[in-house]
């Protein structure tokens, strides 16, 4: 364990995040925890933030998982910025970063893997084939390393937060199936733009073009509000919305069920999640609103 100019402790190995978990928790302490791939934004300072209401050992991961990640996928070129990210979490309320390596974090390979059913066959999981067993299999060993009794996730990866609620309900293992799973709200650019790590890689003219996710959603929202119960007539307003934008590649724009991430019928849902992924050149967005209908 080294301390850092920001005085968040640093830890490399699960064995120097065990010994400092075990020290909290013999004072007392409860333990939060918010797992990242780094990069970090304001988006992630807010996970951080209230971790630090509710905990008083508040450890952020740094973690670029590469089997989360496909093989045309950014793996390479994601982002990488620990020093400012050490400022950020600092700044946020954190106490400890876990920065494993990855022979930290797989010390004998991809041996095995998790696998989690339901959930991870649609949308996401569907355009990007094994990135959930990717996330199950990385969140469960961060779990293991990291020892918390709350972990908090972002409404952003919406679909990413279901397959780690039903990751923690399958386990066997304690200290998976004790931790607290927290789903906090999507912060967003002043022009509505979900925060990601991966604005970074678009030009001027895709981060401008970029708003459409955010306004196809609005418009998608309002239609329910006002009472519209056809799913079919609320993707084609969305559909509609992104197609305005000529570089972009709509990969879905759906209403379906929050919790299952289908709907079968043209009938919306109670609670809707709009979900929607396009590519912008090189850059694939996702974003996503619940919406209660009003009926
Ligand atoms: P990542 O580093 O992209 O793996 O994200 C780490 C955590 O931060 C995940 O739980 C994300 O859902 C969450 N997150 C990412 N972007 C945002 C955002 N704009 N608002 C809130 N949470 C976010």
């Amino acid at each position: 364990m080294s301390p850092t100019p920001t005085s968040v402790v640093i830890c490399r190995t699960v064995a120097e995040m065990h010994q400092a978990v075990f020290q909290a928790r013999s004072n007392g302490h409860t333990i939060g925890c918010i797992p990242t791939m780094g990069s970090l934004h304001q988006g992630h300072a807010s996970l951080v933030r209230v971790a630090a209401e509710r905990h008083n050992f508040v450890v952020a991961s740094i973690f670029v998982n590469p089997t989360q990640f496909g093989p045309s996928e950014d793996f390479e070129r994601y982002p990488r910025n620990v020093k400012s990210d050490l400022v950020i979490l600092q700044q946020a309320g954190a106490t400890h970063v876990f920065l494993p390596s990855i022979q930290e974090m797989y010390p004998v390979g991809v041996a095995s893997t998790i696998h989690i059913t339901g959930v991870t066959e649609v949308l996401e999981g569907a355009s990007r084939p094994n990135h959930f067993e990717g996330v199950a299999t990385v969140v469960a060993r961060l779990f293991q390393a990291m020892l918390p009794d709350e972990a908090f996730f972002g409404q952003k990866d919406l679909q990413q937060t279901l397959v780690i609620k039903a990751l923690v309900a399958a386990s066997s293992d304690n200290a998976v199936a004790r931790t607290k799973i927290t789903v906090l709200p999507t912060v967003r650019e002043h022009d509505g733009l979900a925060m990601s790590s991966r604005n970074v890689y678009l030009s001027a003219e895709h981060r401008q073009q970029a708003t459409v996710l955010y306004r196809a959603l609005v418009s998608a929202r309002n239609m329910i509000s006002a009472g519209e119960t056809s799913r079919i007539a609320v993707e084609q307003e969305m559909l509609g919305t992104l197609s305005k934008v000529g570089d972009l590649t709509i990969d879905y724009a759906v209403a379906v069920d929050a919790d299952t991430l289908r709907c079968p019928t043209d009938d919306l849902p109670h609670t809707i999640a709009l979900c929607v992924a396009v590519r912008l050149g090189n850059t694939r967005l996702i974003d996503n609103m619940l919406v209660e209908h009003p009926r």
